[in-house]
């Protein structure tokens, strides 16, 4: 899954050697179907034969990568050729949506596949530090089932305004008792992992590879956009970038959870709560056609479980929005897709990954 170079964490957390080590292990992770072979490293990598070598010895030893299997190439006379695979289940990663009204923990192994999972109910209004330690219990309970310190560490989504660099929660709408968090730390403190905290958007954009330019919408229980523009992950000049919720789609509409008038997020939240889900769908589509027509992008992945509960309207409106307000939408075409609902976490584990891969 991270393979994809949009995937540039805002900590370096590596645990290689250096950037050889993790491009031998990222190109060994994209073909974990067939496995690859030292020749094959080596083209791919443009490492020498020599490096490449003392790299795959060292992952070996490592326990990341096994010997399994040989391929003889056509046309090739010689022995054949010993193929390379990533251990999935050598490490571990964390990664945890952290909402408004729940906490979801997911584990998941080298391959980004899902070992584990617990989910717990969240009162928003909550002592921030109880909600912490329920996470911190939780990240424990998946270890003591894992076991030990295969664990790379734990990322962490959660809605913003945030600041990813130094991991501090700001005016987090619907939260204000989580203002000023050390959030990050806080974790760290209570888990003894490096943690990653990230926008739920963005990690939503990094869930899965992609076209370079590609928007993760989420309509949930705030409504955000993450954004991968020009192959990389866009986070904006203080990482808050993704704000799509707060744009203004109607100033005389109803007062915000941010403190604003006639934001896309009260206006579709307050819709589909009174169950006038057309009405939050054409406002998303709006929104959305907004977003394609300012940011030329080629794909837009809708998640968030308010959406994806009831996803056929959302997707009508948004085509029909798209159809309308896009000049010549056939050459600016943009494909839809529906993401995992736990598209959030995983694109949170996958930043915890991201301490061995490109
Ligand atoms: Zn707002």
């Amino acid at each position: 899954m991270t393979t994809d170079p949009a995937l540039h964490p805002v900590r370096n957390l590596s645990l290689l050697r250096d950037r050889n080590d993790a491009a031998v292990l990222s190109a060994v992770r994209a073909h974990a179907g067939t496995g690859i072979s030292r020749v094959e490293l080596a083209e791919r990598t443009r490492l020498t034969a020599q490096a490449i070598s003392k790299i795959t010895g060292r992952l070996l030893e490592d326990g990341l990568l096994t010997e399994a299997g040989r391929e003889r190439v056509a046309g090739q006379t010689g022995k054949p050729r010993t193929l390379l695979r990533l251990v999935p289940r050598a490490r571990f990663a964390f990664g945890a949506q952290l909402g408004r009204g729940e906490l979801r923990l997911i584990q998941v192994d080298l391959t980004g596949a899902v070992t584990a999972e617990a989910e717990t109910a969240v009162d928003p209004d909550a002592e921030p530090g109880a909600v912490l330690d329920r996470l911190a219990a939780m990240v424990h309970e998946l270890i003591a089932g894992s076991g030990d310190e295969r664990v790379l560490g734990l990322g962490v989504a959660c809605p913003g305004p945030l600041d990813a660099r130094d991991g501090v929660l700001h005016q987090v709408t619907g939260m204000p008792r989580w203002h000023g968090l050390r959030l990050r730390e806080e974790m760290e403190r209570r888990t003894d992992l490096p943690v990653i905290v990230e926008k739920n958007t963005t990690a939503g954009v990094l869930r899965s590879p992609g076209p370079d330019d590609r928007a993760f919408v989420y309509v949930g229980d705030g409504v955000g956009a993450g954004l991968v523009l020009g192959g990389r992950v866009h986070r904006g000049a203080r990482t808050n970038a993704g704000e799509f919720g707060h744009q203004c789609i109607d100033p005389a509409g109803p007062r915000c959870a941010c403190g604003a008038r006639g934001c896309l997020e009260a206006v579709c939240l307050a819709a589909l709560r009174d169950g006038r889900t057309d009405e939050a769908a054409r406002a998303l589509g709006i929104a959305v056609a907004n977003l394609a027509r300012l940011l030329d992008v080629e794909e837009i992945s809708l998640g968030g479980a308010a959406l994806l509960d009831d996803p056929e309207p959302f997707e009508a409106a948004i085509r029909e929005e798209l159809a309308t307000r896009i000049p010549d939408p056939h050459w600016q075409a943009v494909t839809l897709t529906r993401a995992s609902r736990l598209a959030i976490p995983r694109g949170a584990a996958a930043l915890a990954l991201g301490r061995l891969f490109l």
